[in-house]
C-alpha cells in the first residue's frame, strides 16, 4: 500500500505539504494523518488520475491487516511495527540519557554512541528536559545536516525511548514490541514498552536492543 500510493505521488519531494518526501506524506495518509489535498501539486490537472487512485486506494485498505513483514538485516527477527520521522523531521526521535557532563542545550549537534550499539550517531537536541535529551538523528557523519555547528562528543548514551510514526500492526499501550528505526543503520530489530499512542504516532520505552526470545507456553507440563 504505501509503495502504490507513493508512486502514485507527484515525487517531486518539494517539501510542500511538510514531509520532506512524498513517501512519508503517503504514510502519513495511510495513518490517517493528513488529507489529500495537503499536497498542492495534486491538485494540478496533470495529476488528476493519480488523486482518484490514491482516494480509492485509501478507501480500500484495511490498517488492522495485511501489512508488509519488517524484518531485520542484522538478526533476521521480525519487527511489529517500523519508526518513521515526525511532520517536518529528519528521524524518529530518541529520548536520550548522556553520562557526560558537558551542559547540552536544544539546537546543539552532537555525536554518541548508543549503549550497545558500535555505530556512532550524529544527532540534533529538540529538547532538554533535567538529564535527558531528545534528539532527531542527522547521520553518521552528514556534513551538510551539520553545517557550520561544532559537534559535541558526548561519549556514550543510554537510549531510553524512541517516539515517531509507524506502519505495521496496530498497538496497544502496554504491549512489548520488536521495532525498526527507519533510520536504523544497522537495520536492526530493537524491542520495547509502548507507553503511548496517539493518530499513528507512539512512544516507545525500556528500549533495549536484545530481542529476547517468546518462551513457548507447554500446556502439557505437570
Ligand atoms: S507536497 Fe506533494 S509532491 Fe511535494 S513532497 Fe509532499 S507529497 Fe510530494
Amino acid at each position: 500500500m504505501l509503495k502504490k500510493i507513493t508512486s502514485l505521488l507527484p515525487g517531486f519531494n518539494c517539501g510542500n505539504c511538510g514531509y520532506s518526501q512524498c513517501e512519508d506524506f503517503a504514510l502519513s495518509l495511510i495513518n490517517g494523518e493528513e488529507e489529500l489535498c495537503t499536497c498542492p501539486v495534486l491538485k494540478r490537472q496533470a495529476f488528476a488520475a493519480n488523486k482518484t487512485s490514491i482516494e480509492k486506494l485509501i478507501q480500500k485498505q484495511n490498517r488492522d491487516n495485511n501489512h508488509n513483514i519488517i524484518t531485520g538485516v542484522i538478526d533476521n527477527y521480525k519487527a511489529d511495527i517500523v519508526l518513521k520521522p515526525l511532520k517536518n523531521e529528519k528521524s524518529c526521535r530518541e529520548t536520550l540519557l548522556p553520562f557526560c557532563t558537558i551542559d547540552l542545550k536544544a539546537g546543539d549537534i552532537i555525536k554518541y554512541r548508543p549503549l550497545g550499539c558500535p555505530i556512532t550517531h550524529i544527532a540534533k537536541i529538540i529538547d532538554r528536559q533535567y538529564s535527558l535529551i531528545t534528539v532527531a538523528i542527522t547521520g553518521p557523519d552528514n556534513d551538510r545536516n551539520i553545517g557550520n555547528n561544532a559537534v559535541i562528543d558526548v561519549g556514550i548514551c543510554m537510549v531510553l525511548a524512541f517516539q515517531g510514526r509507524y506502519e505495521g500492526k496496530t498497538l496497544k499501550v502496554g504491549e512489548t514490541i520488536r521495532f525498526l528505526p527507519h533510520h536504523c543503520m544497522m537495520q536492526k530489530i530493537h524491542s520495547g514498552v509502548v507507553v503511548q499512542i496517539e493518530k499513528g504516532k507512539v512512544r516507545i520505552e525500556i528500549i533495549d536492543l536484545k530481542v529476547w526470545g517468546m518462551p513457548k507456553i507447554n500446556s502439557t507440563n505437570t
